[in-house]
């Protein structure tokens, strides 16, 4: 059963800022995370579809220092009570908190590239070997 379920993963993929929610900025705090009208009402659609759908987001401001992981993770719970709302719920998330050209607060004097931020692939790769799809399946990304 679990082959054929496994077989049959139809996947979304789905940025955060811009997607989910209006992106003014790089979003430093809970207060700045703001939903797009219908988007949880789009996440419920996927759901009950019985799509599978994960978040994958670039969150340099990690790097850069202007964004605690800690807060991340409170914006991240924003996020899951948002969409609670409407019924809706993702997956799972995953983010990069790199950036070429920071690292721990500081501007680097050579750029450092990681491979999870996108357009690196790794992101993907991570969640298509946690969750048991590929990307010949159904994946689409938005
Ligand atoms: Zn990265």
């Amino acid at each position: 059963m679990t082959e054929i379920f496994f077989n049959r993963l139809r996947v979304i993929l789905l940025d955060r800022d811009g997607v989910i929610n209006h992106e003014p900025g790089p979003i430093l705090n809970p207060e700045q995370f703001v939903m797009i009208p219908g988007s949880a009402d789009a996440v419920a659609r996927i759901n009950s579809q019985g799509w599978k759908c994960f978040v994958i987001t670039n969150q340099a401001a990690i790097a850069r220092g202007d964004l605690n992981p800690d807060v991340f993770g409170q914006i991240t719970d924003k996020m899951h009570r948002e969409l609670q709302k409407s019924g809706a719920h993702i997956d799972g998330q995953y983010f990069c908190p790199h950036h070429p050209d920071w690292k721990n607060s500081r501007r680097l004097t050579s750029p450092v590239p990681c491979l999870c931020r996108k357009p690196g692939t790794q992101m993907l790769e991570q969640a298509s070997s946690e969750h048991g799809f590929v990307q010949e399946e159904a994946v689409f990304f938005v």
